[in-house]
């Protein structure tokens, strides 16, 4: 069997990855809406890896973004051709990183100067999401080395703009290739510490505020105006108790397996303890199981509001922060899930689980148009912290997954 093979010649190449992760880590791919200049700089040293890696085939599909410099929002695909076409493996790593945030948090290395320490390494973008596409490039570049051709074409796909909502990555390169209902993509873009977890599925997400007005008055004569936060705050427990009640469906799939409903963040209201608010704002985190319409909880919440304004004589108003439908759950049939669970066994020597989260990667964008698509790498769940850092195990191990699903039947 290759398989034993394959693994040495990976673990071979680590300090290959190691070198190729900090080289990619140090140019910083920071969206123009968080002030930065996009991926292009760092899109030039991928192709240069790329190239050393003797993925040769390589094809731009950059998106026009006149806010960077580069006036461009590179897409890449590099393929390794395999016995068949029919269908494509394609593993998708977003070049993009979330700004630092306070650098004085950073007290390992500094954000964009990346270095190894007890078996990982620290910088922003490592395990976010640099770790798996190394991984990727490095899993080809081994069965390259030894010869292998894969069962089906493998394409690396490596995207603009995830953390911004992907206009400009997935969306874009959605609109120009052609992806076919037989492919099998993964998303290594989330996961557990051990490997373990396979996302199939996400929830719904519905953010909104809620703003009473009333009447502002002093606090011993409150009959003289109307209190905004009693009313904003019956109003909330309200909207608790009754989505909370109509909507208890439970999934186990998902953890946690029930849609959550939490009255979250509330503004400022008045100065003093002795004035009675005229206006009070509050806000809540819904997560959505697929199987509900988040429309249909929309108009029970303003529902809801109508009843309350009625009967106190404030005025209320539902604001959208955001909403994002989920798309229908990938089959847990489907053949990428299978083939991915059987590697995980082999490779990883856990017992996969399959389930859904909060959501938000570049798979949505395929399960909305029925292509299945899978998320799974193994990481400490480090993204977007400071001290970010990617595990260098996890870079070797998961290179053998990809490998893996490259060449499985
Ligand atoms: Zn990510």
């Amino acid at each position: 069997m290759h398989t034993e093979n394959l693994h040495k010649e990976i673990e071979k190449l680590q300090s290959q990855m190691e070198q190729a992760l900090m080289q990619l880590i140090r140019i910083p791919a920071i969206a123009p809406e968080n002030g930065g200049e996009g991926e292009s700089k760092k899109a030039e040293k991928l192709i240069e890896i790329l190239n050393a890696a003797g993925l040769d085939k390589i094809e731009r599909c950059d998106a026009k973004d006149e806010r960077v410099p580069s006036k461009k929002r590179p897409n890449i695909i590099a393929r390794y051709a395999g016995e068949t076409n029919k269908e494509t493996l394609w593993i998708i790593t977003h070049l993009d990183v979330v700004p630092s945030g306070d650098d004085s948090l950073w007290t390992i290395a500094k954000p964009f100067q990346p270095i190894i320490k007890d078996e990982k390494i620290y910088g922003r973008g490592s395990e976010d999401n640099t770790q798996s596409m190394v991984s990727s490039i490095f899993a080809i570049k081994a069965l390259k080395n030894i010869g292998i051709k894969p069962r089906r074409t493998v394409a690396l796909c490596f995207v603009a703009d995830e953390e911004q909502g992907s206009t400009y990555g997935i969306q874009h390169l959605i609109k120009q290739e052609p992806f076919k209902k037989e492919d099998l993509i993964i998303v290594p873009d989330g996961g557990n510490a051990v490997g373990s977890f396979v996302e199939i599925a996400e929830k719904s997400t519905l953010w909104f505020r809620v703003r009473t007005v009333g009447k502002q008055t002093h606090a011993s004569r409150p009959g003289d105006g109307l209190n905004a936060h009693r009313v904003g705050m019956e109003y909330a427990l309200a909207i608790d108790k009754t989505l909370h009640e109509n909507y208890a469906a439970k999934d186990e799939h998902f953890e946690p397996p029930e849609s959550t409903f939490e009255p979250t963040k509330k503004d400022k209201n008045v100065d003093a303890v002795n004035i009675v608010p005229g206006e009070d704002v509050n806000y809540f985190d819904c997560r959505i199981l697929p199987q509900y319409s988040v429309e249909e909880i929309l108009s029970k919440i303003k529902g809801l509001a109508q009843e309350h304004q009625e009967k106190t004589g404030a005025n209320i108003s539902i604001e959208l922060v955001q909403k994002t439908v989920a798309p229908k759950s990938t089959d847990v049939n489907a053949k990428i899930v299978l083939m991915l669970k059987e590697a995980i066994k082999s490779v990883r020597r856990v017992e996969p689980k399959v389930g859904g989260i909060g959501g938000g990667t570049c798979a949505a964008f395929f399960r909305r148009i029925n292509i299945p698509a899978v998320v799974w790498s193994t990481v400490d769940e480090m993204a977007h912290q400071p001290n970010e850092y990617a595990k260098i195990a996890n870079l070797v191990d998961d290179a053998k997954i990809f490998a893996s699903l490259a060449i499985s039947p």
